[in-house]
């Protein structure tokens, strides 16, 4: 087995049998660690007609918008979002597209900031129709094939999306193509150099088995980024109390005693969880140890 990213044959297993414990969608999978750049990588690789049955129905990611406890923190989390991500935008009438854009929450947070020529694509058209009449333009593609427009970006942007594939670079490196000559991608996704990590191991909620294939880490996505002839890298750490209020949740579910039944993938518990955990996410935030890392990858 040679690493994806730095081609080393040194791998160990770092975890075996990590279960699915939010939608039980599949059997357990085993996690590869290349001992040289420290890419944690599933083993074996999931087959591509088998990635579909990882996203059920009720997947968190495409609920619409309800007027909840949830919602409205994921409304906060997505306005924050669109705040660190429009710095990196040097004018409303630039060209954004969003791979892998869920419910088309920051989508339409861009829209409502008065960016207009937003662009999506994702793999499934289940959530098209609360977005088609906002002017968006969405495609259903896998971008490992190809980016399904023909228009350059200044922006490209992948919210918790490219830990989601089988093979990440090839998805860099199309996006780069479609890339305006000073665009960028911003890339959201777990650093597996995170302290939960450390603390939850299997339970962590950045393994997110069987839908997360690669997990990266500050040190390495730069290692990614250089590869691929990319000028300038940039990593920031995300804040993201609801990661940590998963991982205890899986430690809960993983227990027959407190295992409860889930609805989206989530407990009774999860949201006020996530609203207590919110101090210790922003202290791990200030010393750059977050679950979550934002890398601005320049063209
Ligand atoms: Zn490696």
């Amino acid at each position: 087995m040679e690493c994806t990213l730095c081609n080393s044959t040194n791998q160990e297993l770092i975890f075996k049998d990590v279960k699915d414990l939010e939608y039980e969608t599949y059997k357990p999978v085993d996690f590869l660690i290349c001992t040289r750049c420290g890419l944690i990588s599933q083993h074996p690789l999931p087959e591509q007609n088998e990635i579909p049955t990882f996203y059920p129905f009720d997947y968190r990611n495409y609920l619409p918008e309800k007027n909840n406890l949830f919602s409205n923190l994921k409304k906060i989390q997505f306005k924050s979002l669109t705040s660190r991500i429009t710095k990196y935008i040097t004018n409303k009438e630039a060209n954004i597209l969003e791979i892998g854009f869920g419910n088309g929450q920051l989508l339409l947070s861009l829209k409502e900031n008065g960016y207009d020529n937003l662009y999506g694509t994702d793999f499934t058209d289940r959530v098209f129709p609360t977005l088609k009449d906002r002017g968006i333009q969405l495609q259903i593609s896998n971008v490992e094939k190809s980016i399904p427009f023909n228009t350059k970006f200044e922006v490209i942007i992948m919210n918790n999306v490219i830990e989601h594939f089988i093979d990440p670079i090839t998805v860099l490196t199309n996006c780069k193509k479609s890339l305006t000559k000073n665009g960028c991608i911003i890339l959201i996704t777990p650093n597996s150099n995170a302290l939960e990590f450390k603390l939850f191991k299997t339970c962590w909620a950045g393994f997110h088995a069987p839908r997360h294939i690669f997990l990266f880490n500050n040190k390495n996505i730069k290692m990614l980024g250089d590869k691929l002839g990319f000028s300038k890298i940039n990593v920031e750490s995300m804040t993201d109390p609801g990661q940590i209020s998963i991982s205890i949740q899986n430690i809960f579910q993983n227990l027959k005693l407190t295992k409860t039944k889930l609805k989206n993938g989530m407990s009774w518990y999860l949201t006020p969880l996530s609203i207590l955990c919110a101090p210790i996410a922003l202290a791990e935030n200030t010393i750059g140890k977050s679950t979550s890392m934002m890398c601005v990858l320049k063209n």
